[in-house]
């Protein structure tokens, strides 16, 4: 259904090709189809990229909108390496104008920049190296596609092209552009409105990760439990906005916020090092749709080290469904590593729908299958499993479950990565 919907402009775009190129022939159609679908999904693609909220509920998650967005850019390259190959035939059209060769070049040049963004951005790690674009970069490079977008607006407006401006496909590619520009336009507004500001109240690091909370300054974010946030802090080095999972906390212009943070690399770690009780911080969301109140009545909740953060600002909402039962297995190496673990266990004594285990790896092995059924209090066949973590873990989980004959109904999960 989301894809059909991301696909959709661009199918329009090859529909309405058909009668505007219909006396030049298979060719120039092909041709002017594969640059005019590529056209509205470059158009699409800047839209998914200001984060619509309104449609995470078809796209299962702004996580899934990104991989979305991201499938729609290699079709983009396909269409237009079409496009490149297969001339289109202009029945002794000229170009005449200035104008006219001036879109021609600049549809060159953004062929090219095209192709060199796009294998910045597909080729996360350069093959057989250790070598991996940093995030920074990607992210910079990543908004030169604005540019490409607006050069390939000006080249299909100005070309000479086998149909006049008014033509169906030539208003329809005209309204894209300016959706396309003004996305573009809003992506790059986007922090400065839709950024709320927070004080950061309290930094406690602990072995599982750096525990942030931070009371909003004014108006606080809205946040359903579960969802994630894209936090940035008036800090050097802190500045670039990264998501992390609200881990707690209420929305609105009370609501304390609480995050925990794995330090991983550049960002994560400085976090860890240099962030101080008072300092400024800006949160956007909260995005996604991981909330296991929308689930079942049995549900195993599995977290993999830091993937414990959805849990804990779901659970309160979770176990407020009369007869519902959840088991959370929180798999960490050394139980040092666990995050607040006494509210699990306190909340494991007191709800009886709700039962913990903490599984340190480094003396129980890796969580499998085996400890799901022993451990669980009641039988996972058919009941639901929402997951957090890696996505192996995830994978090598389920099979197992599977081929033990307890499968589950449905398996919902959330990504950590947007890339
Ligand atoms: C929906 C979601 C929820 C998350 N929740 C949590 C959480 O609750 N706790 C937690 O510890 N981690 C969480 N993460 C992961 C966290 O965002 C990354 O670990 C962090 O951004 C890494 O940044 P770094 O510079 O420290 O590491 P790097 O080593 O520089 O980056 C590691 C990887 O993180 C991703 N990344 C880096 N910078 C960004 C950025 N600005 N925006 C998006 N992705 C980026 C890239 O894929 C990169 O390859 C979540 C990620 C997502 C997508």
């Amino acid at each position: 259904m989301a894809v059909a919907l991301a696909l959709l402009p661009a199918l329009l775009a090859v529909l309405l090709a058909i009668p505007a190129t219909s006396a030049a022939g298979g060719g120039t159609w092909l041709s002017l189809s594969a640059s005019s679908a590529a056209f509205a999904a470059m158009a699409t693609n800047l839209f998914l990229a200001t984060r619509p909220r309104f449609l995470e509920p078809v796209f299962h998650g702004l996580d899934r909108m990104y991989r979305v967005h991201r499938a729609l850019g290699i079709t983009i390259v396909l269409l237009v390496l079409v496009h490149y190959v297969v001339a289109p035939n202009f029945q002794g059209l000229t170009l005449a104008s200035g104008l006219n060769r001036l879109a021609k070049d600049l549809g060159e040049y953004a062929f090219y920049g095209l192709l060199v963004l796009a294998a910045l951005s597909l080729v996360k790690r350069i093959p057989y190296t250790r070598f991996e674009l940093p995030y920074g970069i990607w992210r910079q490079s990543h908004r030169l596609f604005g540019l490409v977008f607006l050069l390939v607006a000006i080249h299909q407006a100005f070309i000479k092209r086998p149909f006049d401006g008014a033509a169906l496909l030539a208003v329809y590619l005209n309204l894209l552009a300016v959706i396309g520009i003004a996305s573009f336009a809003l992506t790059q507004l986007r922090p400065l409105l839709r950024g709320r500001r927070y004080l950061v109240t309290g930094v406690a690091r602990a072995p599982g990760g750096t525990l942030v909370t931070a009371r909003p300054a004014s108006a606080g974010i809205r946040a359903r439990p579960g969802q994630f946030a894209f936090i940035r802090f008036d800090r050097a080095g802190l500045g670039e906005a990264h998501p992390f999972t609200i881990a707690g906390g209420e929305s609105g212009s009370n609501g304390q916020l609480r995050f925990a943070i794995r330090p991983l690399g550049d960002f994560t770690r400085r976090l860890r090092d240099t962030l101080q009780v008072g300092d400024a911080m800006v949160v956007e969301g909260g995005y996604g749709r991981f909330d296991p109140a929308r689930g079942g009545a049995r549900q195993i909740w599995i977290a993999g080290g830091i993937g414990i953060t959805p849990f804990l600002s779901a659970l309160d909402s979770a176990l407020a469904v009369p007869g519902r039962q959840i088991h959370l297995f929180h798999c960490v190496r050394g139980a040092e590593e666990a995050i607040d673990r006494e509210r699990l266990d306190a909340a494991a004594r007191a709800e009886p729908g709700f039962a913990f285990t903490l599984h340190a790896s480094a003396e129980a092995g890796r969580l499998g299958a085996g400890h799901i059924v022993s451990g669980c209090g009641f039988d996972p066949a058919g009941a639901e499993l929402w997951f957090c973590g890696p996505s192996a873990m995830r994978e090598g989980l389920v099979g197992d479950l599977v081929r033990q004959g307890k499968a589950p109904s449905r398996v919902e999960f959330e990504r950590f990565e947007f890339r």
